[in-house]
Formats: C-alpha cells, sequence, structure tokens
C-alpha cells in the first residue's frame, strides 16, 4: 500500500514540475501559451480575428490540451492585426483574469491598426488591465516574468547577472527605425528555475540595440522566441548573440518572416543547437530553411495549424516537441 501510495505521489510530482510551452500556428501571426506547474497561464498575444474563429479555436484547443480553464495573464504585445486582431474572439471562449498591454495605439492615423485597437480597447475596459513599464514583473506564479521593453521605453540597467559587454556592437549597422507599433511591443524575459526565455514581441532592429549595446541587458537564454517572425528589420546579430539560445523557434508564416537574413542571423549564433520553424518559408527556400523534421508546417497546401510545444524542467532542461510528427528532441542543460 505504501508503495502504491508513493507511486502515485511521484507520478503526481513529475507533472506538477513543468513548465508547458504552445507556439501556437496563427499563420504568420503570433500566439504564445505559458503554462506554469503552478496552473496559472500566460497567453503571449491572440493571432488575428476572423478566419471563422481559426486562431481563437487553436488557442483553446492549446488550453484544453494543457488543461486550463482560463487564460490568467493575456499579454498584448502591441495592436497589429496578426497580434491583437484576435482578442475578442478569444474572450468570447475563454475567460480571462488581467490583461497588459503598453497603453495608447501608435498608429491612430492608420486605419487598420485603429479597427483593431478600438474594439480591443472597448474589451479590455471589461477586464482588469495594467499598462506596462519596463522593470514590471508580470506575476504569473512559479514564473519570474520581467517585462524588458514596453511602448518604445527599455530598461535602464541591465537584468542581474546581465550587463556584460557585448563584442559584436562594434560592427552594428543601423537600420532605419520604426515609428509604430512594432517598435512600442511589450518585450519580455521568463524565468523558470534555471531556464530562461527571451520573447521580444516585434521589436526593430534599434530598440533590439537598445537592450544589446553597448552591454547585454538581457544576459543569455535557452530558449529564444523569435522576434517580429523572422523578419529582416528584426533579430539583429548583436541581439541574438546577446542571448546565445540553445534554441529558437520562429513563429514564421510561409510568407511573413522567415526572412534570410534574420534566419542567418540565428544560424551563425555561436550556441545554437537547434532552429525550429513555424512554417517552411517560401522566401528561405531549399537553403534557408531548416530539416523538415524541425518545421511544424511544412506545406501550404496541407496546412493543419500543427504547434510546436516545449515542456521545460526547474534544471534548465527542456525537450521541444512537432506536434505534426511527435518527433522531439531534449536539450539538457
Ligand atoms: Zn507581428
Amino acid at each position: 500500500m505504501r508503495l502504491l501510495y508513493s507511486l502515485f505521489c511521484f507520478a503526481a510530482i513529475l507533472p506538477a514540475q513543468t513548465l508547458h510551452i504552445y507556439a501556437i500556428d496563427v499563420e504568420g501571426g503570433k500566439s504564445t501559451l505559458y503554462v506554469s506547474p503552478s496552473g496559472e497561464s500566460m497567453l503571449v498575444d491572440t493571432g488575428y480575428a476572423g478566419n471563422n474563429n481559426r486562431d481563437a479555436d487553436r488557442i483553446t484547443a492549446a488550453a484544453a490540451s494543457a488543461g486550463v480553464k482560463q487564460i490568467d495573464y493575456l499579454v498584448v504585445t502591441h495592436y497589429h492585426g496578426d497580434h491583437a486582431g484576435g482578442v475578442p474572439q478569444l474572450a468570447a471562449k475563454v475567460p480571462i483574469g488581467r490583461i497588459y498591454d503598453h497603453g495608447d495605439n501608435f498608429e491612430t492615423s492608420n486605419k487598420k491598426t485603429q479597427a483593431v485597437f478600438l474594439p480591443y480597447t472597448a474589451l479590455r475596459e471589461k477586464y482588469p488591465h495594467q499598462t506596462a513599464k519596463p522593470g514590471d514583473i508580470i506575476p504569473v506564479r512559479g514564473l519570474q516574468v520581467t517585462i524588458v521593453a514596453s511602448a518604445g521605453n527599455s530598461i535602464a540597467k541591465p537584468l542581474p547577472g546581465a550587463g556584460q559587454p557585448n563584442p559584436k556592437c562594434a560592427t552594428y549597422q543601423a537600420l532605419p527605425p520604426d515609428p509604430g507599433e512594432n517598435a512600442r511591443s511589450i518585450a519580455m524575459i521568463i524565468a523558470f528555475g534555471k531556464l530562461r526565455i527571451a520573447d521580444l514581441g516585434d521589436l526593430f532592429w534599434d530598440n533590439e540595440y537598445e537592450l544589446a549595446c553597448p552591454v547585454n541587458k538581457l544576459g543569455a537564454v535557452d530558449l529564444y522566441m523569435t522576434t517580429h517572425h523572422g523578419t529582416a528589420t528584426s533579430g539583429s546579430p548583436q541581439m541574438v548573440e546577446a542571448l546565445h539560445p540553445r534554441v529558437a523557434i520562429m513563429n514564421n508564416g510561409a510568407d511573413k518572416g522567415g526572412s534570410i537574413k534574420a534566419w542567418t542571423a540565428i544560424e551563425n549564433s555561436p550556441g545554437l543547437e537547434d532552429l525550429w520553424q513555424l512554417h517552411y518559408s517560401n522566401e528561405g527556400a531549399k537553403d534557408h530553411n531548416v530539416n523538415e523534421k524541425f518545421i511544424a508546417n511544412p506545406s501550404t497546401e496541407n496546412d493543419k495549424g500543427y504547434s510546436i510545444e516545449v515542456l521545460a524542467l526547474p534544471d534548465g532542461s527542456f525537450t521541444v516537441r512537432n506536434d505534426r510528427t511527435q518527433f522531439e528532441k531534449t536539450y539538457r542543460k
């Protein structure tokens, strides 16, 4: 009886230690679900509106698979349709605890952005809501979620343990800054035990420079959720090499992000073990896509919207899984 009891306890303890992450396929948008071992959940962005509830359905399926009945914390990184468009459809399906965003819309003269922002703001009034500032903590139990940039401002001082000079800054080549919403994205470092994750929204090259140069304010991470879908104006070598990720997951579409430039910066980053992609990139073609087993959705013709999942332990080891094939690979600390 005692043995049975111990076995039962062991089985109950193991899953309880796991952080579960779903990089949900919202067809070139962004939606990433983090489910802490505490049972609390944080969703970063909601994908697009429309498409017969496609993205809201995919998010609720991921939440159900993780055993969560509500989104405790919804982070809306910025007000573009591929990130905030799906909020009303999602809210109609799932209870949401608290919403974090960067505040006002910086593209009030852009009709497309306003068409996302206005219904979103009408909805957020019904929820507890907080405007995120650099240095704020999102209190997901079991995780340490630190906002490092929001509304175009970034942390003034390096995070604890970071702050090393970044030699890559010497070769930085500036690009024109983004005047709109991408540059105002909420960016986060998420820690779980010894595991660190960078999730920087759609920040641009120059915003990344502020975080990476002249000193690396963020420190190294294990997992890099690629910035701006792998678009060529984000994911600078200065930022990526400062993060020094072991694994990167790219939220690209077939024709959205997945640029040769950002892809190459990741592949060339010292210490990278694997890059995983949500889609095959048409721009990348034969030479700038990863092996098909690391791609969740390799074909646009038969796109079933597969996710990439991560199961992480507090010792810093984690397993990445392709939902299409169940192919998985474990990365030990
Ligand atoms: Zn985007």
